[in-house]
Parts: C-alpha cells; sequence; structure tokens
C-alpha cells in the first residue's frame, strides 16, 4: 500500500451518455444478427478502446460506403451522415443501420425546417468534424460554418431578419455563447435555435468539472484525441481553475511527473469513454497515494433512447 499523498475527486456524471451507449449496443446487436463482417461508417465513436473491442469482434470501419461490398450491413456512427451519404448506400443497395443520436438528429430536422423557411443558418462547429459535415449537408446552400474569430467576421447574410444559429452537440458551452454575442453584434436580429443543440450530456459533463476545477491540481481527463467532447472538458478544467489537466486514453498514459506536488487530482472522462477505463485510471492513482476518493455530482442523468428501428423485432416475428 502506497503512502497517502493526496485525494482524488470523481466527476459524476461521466463517461457514457446515452448516444453513445445506443450506438455501440446497436452494432454489437448487428453482429449479433447479421453475423461478422458488419460495417461501420466512420468510428462508430470516438474512443479507440470502444472502437478495438468492436474491431476483436467483427466490426470492420470503413472511411466511406464506397469501401463496403455491395449489399452488406453498413452502421452509420452516432455523430450523423448526410443524406447524400444515404442516398449514395441506397443506390449500392447497402444494408443500413442508423445510429445516429437522436440528439444529433435533432440539430438535422431544425438545420431541414430553417432552410425550408429560406433562412441562412450559422452553424457554431469545427470544421472537419463528422457531425458539423452531416448537418451541414442537410442544407448546404443556406449553412454557413462558424468556427473561430475569423469566421465571426467574414459570414455574410441576405437578410439579417432572417438568420438562426445552431451547433454542433458537444462544444464548451461558454464559448458557444460568446460566439453567439459576437455573432449578434454583426446581427442583431439573429435567432436561437428552439433548444440547446449542446447536449444535456456534453453540458452536464462541463459542470461536475467546473464544480470540482478550482480544488484540483491536476485534472484527468479519460478520452480520445478526436472526441471533441472529452477535449472540451480539458479546456474546461483549465478554465474553472485546475492548476494542469491532460486527456489520456489509458492509464499508461498518466505521466508520474505531473503529480509532483499534486494534492488532489480530478477525474472525469467524455461521454465515449467506458467506465473500465476510468477505473483503471484510479487504480494506478491509487498505487501511487491518492486512494481516498470522493464524488463530485453535477446532476443525475436516467435518460436512454431505443435502439434504432432497423434493430428491432418485426411484428411479424413477434407473433
Ligand atoms: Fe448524443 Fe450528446 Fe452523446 Fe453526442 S454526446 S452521442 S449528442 S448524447
Amino acid at each position: 500500500m502506497a503512502e497517502p499523498r493526496g485525494r482524488v475527486l470523481l466527476a459524476d456524471p461521466r463517461g457514457y451518455c446515452a448516444g453513445v451507449d445506443r450506438a455501440v449496443v446497436a452494432v454489437e446487436r448487428a453482429l449479433e444478427i447479421h453475423g461478422a463482417p458488419v460495417y461501420v461508417r466512420k468510428q462508430i465513436v470516438h474512443n479507440k478502446h470502444v472502437v478495438a473491442t468492436l474491431e476483436r469482434r467483427g466490426a470492420v470501419f470503413v472511411e466511406e460506403t464506397d469501401e463496403v461490398p455491395e449489399g452488406a450491413v453498413v452502421v452509420f456512427s452516432a455523430h450523423g451522415v448526410s443524406p447524400a451519404v444515404k442516398a449514395e448506400a441506397e443506390q449500392r443497395s447497402l444494408r443500413t443501420i442508423d445510429a445516429t443520436c437522436p440528439l444529433v438528429s435533432k440539430v438535422h430536422m431544425e438545420a431541414k425546417r430553417f432552410a425550408k423557411d429560406d433562412y441562412d443558418i450559422l452553424l457554431i462547429g469545427h470544421r472537419g468534424h463528422e457531425e458539423v459535415e452531416g448537418t451541414m449537408g442537410e442544407a448546404p446552400a443556406n449553412t454557413q460554418l462558424v468556427d473561430g474569430a475569423e469566421d465571426i467576421a467574414n459570414v455574410q447574410v441576405r437578410d439579417p431578419e432572417k438568420v438562426v444559429w445552431l451547433s454542433q452537440t458537444t462544444l464548451s458551452v461558454d464559448e458557444t455563447l460568446a460566439t453567439v454575442d459576437s455573432l449578434k453584434t454583426r446581427f442583431p436580429g439573429l435567432q436561437s435555435p428552439p433548444s440547446d443543440d449542446i447536449c444535456y450530456a456534453t453540458q452536464n459533463r462541463q459542470q461536475a468539472v467546473k464544480q470540482m476545477a478550482a480544488e484540483c491540481d491536476l485534472v484527468l481527463v479519460v478520452g480520445s484525441t478526436n472526441s471533441s467532447n472529452s477535449v472540451r472538458l480539458v479546456e474546461v478544467a483549465l478554465e474553472a481553475g485546475a492548476r494542469d489537466s491532460h486527456l489520456v486514453d489509458f492509464a499508461s498514459e498518466v505521466d508520474e511527473a505531473w503529480l509532483d506536488g499534486v494534492g488532489t487530482v480530478g477525474v472525469t472522462s467524455g461521454a465515449s469513454v467506458p467506465e473500465i477505463l476510468v477505473s483503471e485510471v484510479l487504480d494506478w492513482l491509487a498505487a501511487r497515494g491518492y486512494a481516498d476518493v470522493e464524488t463530485v455530482k453535477a446532476a443525475e442523468e436516467r435518460l436512454v433512447f431505443a435502439l434504432p428501428h432497423e434493430l428491432k423485432p418485426r411484428r411479424e416475428a413477434l407473433a
């Protein structure tokens, strides 16, 4: 047993959200029903461990549907796809299972509705992120991406009274509000989405980190570098007063030197991270004198999404 060196504050909620859980179960269920291989367009969720585990079970991850053999089963990831990707899959007679998170689909619906009413849509998000590409694909002629100060300065709209902002689901809440404020100085008539686009899971994980960060010398965020919401948790921790913060995929990536002079370590994980990876980090810390773990609770989460309809038993099969 290591000599006690300090304590751990453990964020709650952390880890898997309802959309990620549904997407991972969708691939597992597709493998049970159809057998391997089941193709998955893009990483089903942005986590190395999850992707490697599903690969071992027979999932084959591809970048585009043209890599999938005609007639094969393909799952669309939780981040969503544009109508063009769906059309291409149909043309190639692929059997599709759409694991797009319902909260991403909600943003797609908003984009479609505002485009139908001929609004200019300012989509706040990260250039090149799969979710942003999918949402922009719903209304490419009406949508402009806003990713940083340069875009805020350069955006042009046809009618300043007919412009609305939407956003990626996994952004920093505070940064997005600041972007909206800047956009409003240019376009005072800018309208807001009917409800929050930044999803409940992103907001709750950021809130839990905010509650504990000021007490932390170090915040460890378990998550992959391509996971938008995980990267945001590091930024939120530092902005909310943590002295230091790092993103790690696995316990083996934690550097002993980060613990120098550290009394309190905060631990959290992104929405695509299974709890086993957090447990391994806690064990690693306990072995180095940080065995005292206190939970910091920011919200209760009970949301569960039904599986994609393609995986539900057919009525006749139940009879
Ligand atoms: Fe859905 Fe939010 Fe999870 Fe993304 S982070 S899959 S939008 S619940």
